[in-house]
């Protein structure tokens, strides 16, 4: 016999997904209602213009794409690459590499531009490869590696992009209600995120958002998008501007009301508000870590507030102390990826679940699990340490 199922009530501290706001959660489970409803149209228009808040932008072209982030990943580069474009692909992480595939399935050229993980993006070295291929179309980059725990500089990235007449692909899927993302201020072309992450909402779901200058060349493709499913041109006759939809595919009708009530949750508590409390979270959490004896993955200037990279100590098991956490704490915690897999954890503070519990309960399951191997760890401190930036 197969039964229900019922999930046990983990505290979601990985790479994400990350805890869902029991309000959203709440808002999932709202009657279905059909996707050309008048009402749901309503609802449409409202998520429109909570995305445009929540990026920062005044772009028209902005909606959540009905599949997860990689799917926001390819809306954005099988709009706007043509075969035979080149396109500068920087890489300090693993979604760098993703990029790659896509430029290469577009029947694209990639210029990679390679930074050690762990490290931002190098702006010298992309000026250096806008040089070498002036005639590169686009400039693609991750804001946010949640591979590595490190923020790039995208406002800078941006402009190199736009002084060389290129279109820029910015990943903002762990950056959006985490971290500053200021599409118009960046001069962003083509922008997308998840709903996974920071905005504290179930997976399945990529908001998107194109400048002028992308739909223009959305518009003037002599090709067309080698995607049915997420050609723009054909969405766009669902999400656009005008009063008249026309079918395209179903809507997620009640993931949508989630996104609508997550979107709202970051509104009612304000863009500034929200990174200033993954700031403070981060915070109490490194100052922990660190009077517990643990270094930090990444250089401070660069280090994301939602995604922690801790070096694991040497000697000590991963995958054994990741486990007893899930199965004794129910707290999960990411494992490393590529060149930094066994050798660093990555904690998120994300969206919902960047608060203060989860800070403290992780700090205590953390030390007990790492005493309990003997680890070299200082114990009975991390508490006091991440306290006194709480109340500090
Ligand atoms: C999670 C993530 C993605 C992929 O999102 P999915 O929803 O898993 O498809 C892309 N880029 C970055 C930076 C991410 O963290």
């Amino acid at each position: 016999m197969t039964n229900s199922f019922y999930p046990p009530r983990r505290t979601l501290m990985g790479p994400g997904p990350s805890d869902v706001s029991p309000r959203v959660l709440g808002a999932l489970s709202r009657p279905t209602i059909g996707h050309l409803d008048p009402l749901f149209v309503q609802l449409m228009d409202e998520i429109k213009e909570l995305l445009q808040y929540a990026f920062q932008t005044d772009n028209e072209l902005t909606l959540p794409v009905s599949a997860p982030g990689s799917a926001g990943m390819e809306a954005c580069f099988v709009n706007l690459v043509s075969p035979g474009d080149k396109v500068i692909v920087c890489q300090n992480g693993v979604f760098g590499g993703r990029m790659k595939e896509n430029v290469e399935r577009c029947g694209a050229t990639a210029v990679m531009v390679e930074d050690n993980w762990g490290e931002p993006v190098g702006i010298d070295k992309v000026a250096t490869a806008f040089e070498q291929h002036p005639d590169a179309a686009i400039l693609a980059f991750v804001h946010a590696e949640t591979s590595t725990g490190v923020r790039s500089d995208a406002a800078a990235l941006c402009a190199l992009a736009t002084e060389h007449n290129a279109l820029s692909i910015v990943d903002t899927v762990t950056s959006l209600g985490g971290i500053e993302v200021k599409v118009d201020d960046w001069g962003a072309d083509a922008v997308y995120s998840g709903t996974q992450k920071c905005l504290s909402c179930v997976p399945g779901i990529a908001p998107v958002t194109f400048s002028e200058r992308a739909v223009a060349r959305i518009n003037d493709r002599s090709h067309k998008v080698q995607s049915w499913f997420l050609d723009m041109q054909l969405v766009m006759g669902y999400w656009g501007g005008s009063s008249k939809r026309a079918y395209h595919h179903t809507a997620p009708v009640n993931d949508l009301y989630a996104l609508h009530e997550s979107l709202l949750m970051l509104q009612e508590e304000g863009l500034e508000a929200a990174h200033r409390r993954h700031r403070h979270n981060h915070q109490a959490l490194v100052a922990g870590l660190g009077a517990m004896g643990l270094a930090m993955a990444v250089a401070p200037e660069y280090r994301l507030p939602q995604l922690n990279s801790v070096l694991i100590p040497e000697g000590v098991d991963d995958g054994l102390v990741r486990s007893a956490l899930l199965q004794e704490f129910d707290l999960e915690i990411g494992a490393g990826l590529g060149a930094l897999a066994g050798k660093t954890w990555r904690i998120g503070l994300m969206g919902y679940a960047s608060n203060e519990r989860n800070v403290i309960t992780c700090l205590n399951a953390l030390e007990a699990v790492l005493a309990r191997q003997g680890a070299p760890i200082t114990t009975g401190a991390a508490l006091d340490a991440a306290q006194a930036v709480f109340r500090g």
